[in-house]
C-alpha cells in the first residue's frame, strides 16, 4: 500500500495536483496508517461512513464526500465537510446552504457534471449548469462556495474516449471561469480522474484526483 501511496503521491506532488484518498469500505485502521504517511484528505461516498469515521479518526482530517448526497443527509455532514464533490442539483445546493446557514459556516462545493456516456451517472449538464449560472440563485446562496467542477469519465477501456471527456469538462470550466468567475480568487478546483484514469486526468488538467483502490487495495 505504501509503496503505491508514496509514488502516486509524488507524481501528484509533481504536478501541483491534490491526492484525495478514497477511503470508502476501508476500516479505520488503513485510513490511520496512510494518515499517518502525511495524507490529510480522505474520500467517502456514504454520509453514514463518512459520519462514524470522522468521529474515530483524528480532527485534522479534511473530509470530501464524493458519492450522490440525499438532501435529507446533508445536515449530518455540514458542521465539518471540507468540500462536497457531488453537488448534483440546484435543491440540493439550496440545502446545503441551508444547513451550512445554520452551523453558521461557508461550504465549499464542486458542481458534479455528467460528462459519461452511461445513463446512470448523476449530474448536471451543460445547459442546466448555464441555467444556474444566469440565475440568481447562486448569488442568494451565501453560505456555498463553488470552487469548481467534478465529473467521471465513462468506465471503459477506450483511454482516447476518457481523454476526451476529461479534456471536455476542462474546456467548459475554462469557459465557466471566465464567464462567471473573472477577477475571483474562487471557481479554481477540477476534480477528475480515479485510480483507473488519473494520469489522463492530470494531462488534462485535473487540480484534484480521488483515489481509493490503487491507494487501500480492491474493494470487495
Ligand atoms: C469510489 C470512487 C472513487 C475512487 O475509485 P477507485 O477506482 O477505487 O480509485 C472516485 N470517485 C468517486 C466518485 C467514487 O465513488
Amino acid at each position: 500500500m505504501h509503496n503505491n501511496y508514496n509514488e502516486i503521491k509524488q507524481y501528484l506532488d509533481a504536478h501541483q495536483v491534490k491526492l484525495i484518498a478514497v477511503s470508502k469500505t476501508k476500516p479505520v485502521e488503513m485510513i490511520q496508517e496512510v494518515f499517518a504517511n502525511g495524507q490529510m484528505d480522505f474520500g467517502e461516498n456514504r454520509v453514514q461512513e463518512l459520519s462514524e469515521k470522522a468521529t474515530m479518526l483524528p480532527k485534522e482530517i479534511r473530509w470530501h464526500m464524493i458519492g450522490h448526497l440525499q438532501k435529507n443527509k446533508v445536515k449530518y455532514i455540514a458542521p465539518f465537510i471540507h468540500l462536497i464533490h457531488s453537488v448534483d442539483s440546484v435543491e440540493l445546493l439550496a440545502e446545503i446552504n441551508k444547513q451550512a446557514v445554520k452551523n453558521n459556516r461557508i461550504i465549499p462545493c464542486l458542481l458534479q457534471i455528467h460528462i459519461a456516456e452511461e445513463e446512470t451517472k448523476f449530474g448536471f449538464d451543460k445547459d442546466e449548469l448555464l441555467a444556474l449560472f444566469n440565475s440568481n440563485a447562486i448569488v442568494e446562496m451565501k453560505n456555498v462556495r463553488i470552487d469548481g467542477l467534478m465529473g467521471m469519465a465513462t468506465l471503459t477501456n477506450n483511454q482516447e474516449q476518457i481523454r476526451k471527456e476529461f479534456r471536455g469538462l476542462k474546456m467548459l470550466f475554462e469557459q465557466l471561469k471566465k464567464l462567471y468567475f473573472q477577477n475571483k480568487n474562487s471557481f479554481t478546483q477540477l476534480s477528475m480522474g480515479m485510480s483507473s484514469d488519473y494520469i489522463i486526468a492530470v494531462e488534462e488538467g485535473a487540480t484534484m484526483v480521488r483515489i481509493g483502490s490503487l491507494i487501500f487495495g480492491e474493494r470487495h
